[in-house]
């Protein structure tokens, strides 16, 4: 079958690098992750987590070579292309090489040279289970309102306050938490600090079962103390290093969207051919090749937004709308594509340890996390009214 993943690695977004690199993961992808093994979600997370830094692919996520990282600054493109060739294969490979880059990220782009020394070498071969901490019961999608504090007490902070949805909560062996620590309202009293899993004062209060299993925890902080030598860059800084990660990570959600989706595809392209009924093939209505294009139209339209993002930032520049536009329309699309995958397989559709039944599931956190698809909406229409402003000259 002709395969889609590679043929899209000859547009002119990609280097010779990323070519062999997206061929390289998707040889490695195919041979290690068909069989699933029978583990619990923590089990099988720490063992994808080891192999993924065992052959390298966790270093494409920290920056900084001397860090144990693949280059000095993050390569977008090909955290993206990783993601989505795990994310063909396996939800929860995707999930084990996603976390660590974003669980350090935020090192990685504001840490001290000590912080990086560390950390980021530990995350990078796979030793380390990093986590980003960000959201709380009452600020998910309004971060800006977290309430989590972190009161100066001497050379120390001491954390008080809860954090829910923190994928690898419980399993992670440190935490990048986001804590208010009051230098000015809103946005900018916010600091980041890193929490290994074992201060005293921090407990996972709660394990979260979701509809496509990974580690997910509320964690609880009470008397937490944090060294300030633990702070991530300046007092009041914490917000922007959160959404500067968030940047970096956020194109790579849409691309692992995409991985789903050209699954879901590949899945349906099969069972329509094969399918017989009314003394044809599923395939042979014209009802079914419609639904087919819409799907192989949809997935490229992901895609060229997804690497032009990529691209883009890769070249240096702001990528704050076409990031949004890649998550909102990749993971959007991919929900899209994989229901007409169900509808096309019937009944077989929606049977446990189907294909098409495990990417249905997987696929809808995709549109919450990271930024549900209003908040995108928003974030481009407020970027389109920004440029407006500034093109009449407004402030
Ligand atoms: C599987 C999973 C893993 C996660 N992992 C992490 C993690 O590792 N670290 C972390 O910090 N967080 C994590 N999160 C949290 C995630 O980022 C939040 O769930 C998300 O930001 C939404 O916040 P909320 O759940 O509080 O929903 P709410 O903020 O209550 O939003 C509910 C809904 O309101 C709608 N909405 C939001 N804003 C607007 C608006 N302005 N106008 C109209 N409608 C709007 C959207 O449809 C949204 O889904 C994870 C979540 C999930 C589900």
């Amino acid at each position: 079958m002709v395969d889609a993943f590679t043929d899209a690695l000859d547009w002119p977004f990609f280097e010779p690098r990323h070519r062999t690199l997206g061929r390289d993961i998707s040889a490695w992808a195919a041979a290690h992750l068909r069989h699933a093994g029978h583990e619990d979600v923590d089990t099988a997370c720490r063992r994808l987590v080891r192999e993924l830094g065992a052959a390298g692919w966790l270093r494409y996520g920290v920056g900084g070579t001397a860090y144990g990282g693949h280059g000095d600054a993050i390569d977008t493109r090909a955290v993206c292309l990783l993601r989505e060739a795990l994310a063909r294969e396996s939800g929860l490979a995707d999930f084990a090489l996603a976390m660590p880059g974003l669980g350090s990220g935020a090192i990685t782009l504001a840490g001290s040279d000590a912080q990086k020394e560390r950390y980021l070498p530990r995350v990078a071969s796979g030793e380390a289970i990093a986590a980003f901490a960000l959201s709380e019961p009452d600020a998910g999608s309004d971060v800006a309102a977290l309430a989590l504090s972190a009161r100066a007490d001497g050379d120390a902070f001491v954390l008080e306050g809860d954090k829910t949805w923190i994928s690898n909560g419980g399993i992670a062996d440190f935490y990048v938490v986001f804590a208010r620590t009051g230098e000015a309202p809103g946005a900018r009293g916010i600091s980041a600090f890193i929490v290994d899993a074992d201060t005293p004062g921090l407990v996972i209060a709660e394990r979260i079962d979701v509809i496509a299993p990974h580690p997910l925890a509320r964690l609880r902080f009470s008397n937490c103390r944090v060294p300030i030598s633990q702070r991530i860059g300046e007092a009041g800084e914490g917000f922007k290093v959160a959404m500067r990660t968030l940047d970096v990570f956020r194109t790579s959600v849409a691309a692992a969207a995409l991985g789903f989706a050209r699954r879901a595809m590949d899945e349906a392209l099969q069972r329509a051919a094969s399918r017989k009924m009314f003394n044809q093939h599923l395939s042979d209505f014209q009802l079914t090749q419609a639904k087919l294009a819409q799907m192989a139209t949809t997935i490229d339209s992901a895609a060229l937004l997804v690497y032009r993002a990529a691209w883009q930032r890769d070249q240096g520049r702001s990528v704050t709308r076409e990031a949004a536009m890649a998550k909102l329309t990749a993971t959007e699309g991919a929900q899209q594509v994989i229901d007409a995958a169900v509808q096309i397989f019937g009944g077989q559709g929606v049977v446990s340890g189907e294909t098409v039944e495990r990417l249905y599931r997987e696929i809808r956190s995709l549109r919450i996390y990271e930024g549900a698809s209003e908040v995108q909406q928003l974030i481009i229409g407020r970027d389109l009214l920004k440029g407006l402003a500034a093109s009449e000259g407004k402030p």
